[in-house]
């Protein structure tokens, strides 16, 4: 893995929340973007090499909603980049770690992601990302 991509935060209000994070970090988000698949909506900020994406449910089943519900808003998950997605996944599956999809599937920001089971890493979500 390369370098962190992104973190990803679970929110309750998109709008509310770029309000929030433009004050804390100083600068306006540069995207936002809806993952209908994930039933997410999303907002990125860039902070030198850096990013931190907003996440939003677009409707109660989605993944976010039931986060919220159980844990409340906060850091949802930690992207990795890497270069060779499908490659990482055959190696973490090797090293013992579950995947929540071991195919990678379309995430937001023109990436493909794959999660790995947060039970694995301490109860972090960890997503694995590469350019499209
Ligand atoms: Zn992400």
């Amino acid at each position: 893995m390369r370098k962190i991509e992104h973190i990803g935060i679970a929110v309750k209000d998109l709008d509310l929340a770029n309000k929030t994070y433009k004050a804390v970090l100083g600068a306006e988000h540069y995207k936002t973007e809806i993952v209908e698949s994930e039933g997410v909506s999303t907002s990125f900020f860039k902070i030198g090499e850096s990013k931190i994406e907003l996440l939003a449910a677009t409707n109660p089943d989605s993944p976010i909603s039931k986060f919220i519900e159980k844990r409340g808003e906060g850091i949802h998950h930690m992207a990795f980049y890497v270069d060779d997605i499908q490659s990482e996944i055959e190696r973490l599956k090797k090293e013992g770690f579950r995947l929540l999809n071991d195919i990678p599937k379309p995430g937001a920001d023109n990436k493909i992601v794959a999660f790995m089971h947060p039970k694995d890493a301490n109860g972090v979500l960890v997503e694995l990302c590469q350019e499209k």
